[in-house]
């Protein structure tokens, strides 16, 4: 019997697989496709990213350094309000080899890390775990003493434990122009309802343009809007769903979500792949898979990691839909140079940042 296994290799189940096994566990991994793969994700992230893999991993995941954005109520041509830092503030970075990258660490640290393998019923016991996993046509059980859920947004885990839902899931979609751009600014428009489109520069990658919203008609029509607007051909539309939350409970008896299966993301840019590390981090060190108890342990210390962000990023994702004068007015006044960490709202009240906005 296996200490954990994990369903799903994204970069949470990838970075619990890793530290588990780091810390002696016997790890078993699966991915029902091949890592990486499809793309789904902007790969839009603040510079800790680079905390989270080797220094050698960075040429082959580097894109383009962004150093603000350009809000606007409308399409490109409408007003645009910049926020930026004399810094770069994220990177844009290549999603699919990350995901790789990761992977590969886990099986460096000693995980059976297995692609092709499907997760299709989960049966929570007193005891242990049993995974009925399905692979080139055949099925078996494995057991496990503990079940990390790191299956995404519509988490096979979390529906058959019986853990609660997000409370929302957003549609996001994205295509890209091959245009090389190696500008940093990315643009946002509050154009979706309830959400934004945006138009990131990926270096030689090109241009990506995207967009995400409650689910509905919308999604597709606002996105050719958007790249009409922008008078560009797209190619390589990509889809998913972003999880916002988070749910009251991401653990059951013997079985614990991480990632966008426990929407653990920021509520106002739907980005979840350093808040899923950090809750991979903080299940690590956490979870004793001899000891059920410990899973309360782990449900409190990612809480206290990540729900006050989250709570705040709620409060951000609010201006989105004001009334377009008072967002006019609001984008005129914070507009300009800032201070904030782009995974931590909390940043935005710091002593550093409102000393910025209010001109001292
Ligand atoms: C359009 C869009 C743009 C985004 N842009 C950004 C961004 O710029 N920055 C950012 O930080 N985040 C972004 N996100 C969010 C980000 O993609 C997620 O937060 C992140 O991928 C979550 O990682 P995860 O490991 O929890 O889940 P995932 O990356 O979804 O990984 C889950 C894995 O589980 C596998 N799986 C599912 N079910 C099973 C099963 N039954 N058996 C075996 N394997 C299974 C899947 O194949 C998948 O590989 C974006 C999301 C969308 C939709």
């Amino acid at each position: 019997m296996y200490d954990f296994a994990v369903v799903g290799v994204g970069p949470a189940g990838a970075r619990f697989a890793r530290r588990a096994a780091e810390s002696g566990y016997d790890v078993v991994a699966f991915e029902q496709g091949t890592v990486g793969t499809p793309l789904a994700c902007s790969g839009h992230v603040s510079t800790d990213i680079w905390e989270y893999v080797p220094e050698t991993a960075k040429a082959d995941l580097f894109q383009n350094r962004v150093c603000g954005a350009r809000f606007h109520i409308g399409g490109p041509d409408s007003a645009a309000y910049p926020f930026y830092k004399r810094e770069e503030i994220s990177n844009v970075i290549d999603r699919v080899e990350l995901d790789r990258t990761l992977a590969g660490l886990a099986r460096d640290a000693g995980a059976d890390v297995r692609e092709h393998h499907t997760v299709v019923d989960v049966d929570e016991r007193h005891d242990e775990v049993a995974l009925t996993v399905s692979h080139d046509g055949e099925t078996e059980t494995v057991r496990a003493r503990m079940v990390a859920g790191c299956d995404g947004p519509t988490s096979r885990v979390r529906r058959q434990c019986g853990l609660p839902e997000p409370e929302e899931l957003l549609h996001g979609v994205l295509a890209f122009d091959s245009a090389p751009d190696d500008s940093d600014f990315v643009d946002v428009h509050l154009t979706a309802p309830r959400f934004f489109a945006w138009r990131i520069p990926r270096g030689d990658a090109g241009v990506e343009y995207g967009l995400a919203a409650p689910p509905g008609r919308s999604v597709n029509e606002l996105f050719e809007q958007l790249t009409d607007d922008y008078d560009v051909e797209t190619e390589h539309f990509c889809s998913g769903a972003i999880p916002i939350g988070p749910p009251e409970r991401v653990h059951g008896r013997r079985v614990f979500l991480i990632g966008d299966a426990a929407a653990q993301t920021k509520p106002f840019t739907g980005g979840g792949i350093l808040y899923g590390m950090t809750a991979a981090d903080r299940a690590a060190e956490t979870i004793d898979p001899g000891d059920p108890a410990t899973l309360r342990d782990y449900e409190s210390a990612w809480r206290s990691a990540l729900s006050r962000e989250i709570a705040l990023g709620h409060w951000l994702r609010r201006a989105y839909s004001l009334p377009e004068p008072v967002q006019r007015v609001g984008l005129r006044a914070l507009s300009g140079e800032i201070g904030v960490h782009m995974d931590r709202p909390s940043s935005f009240f710091s002593r550093d940042h409102l000393r910025k906005v209010l001109g001292l």
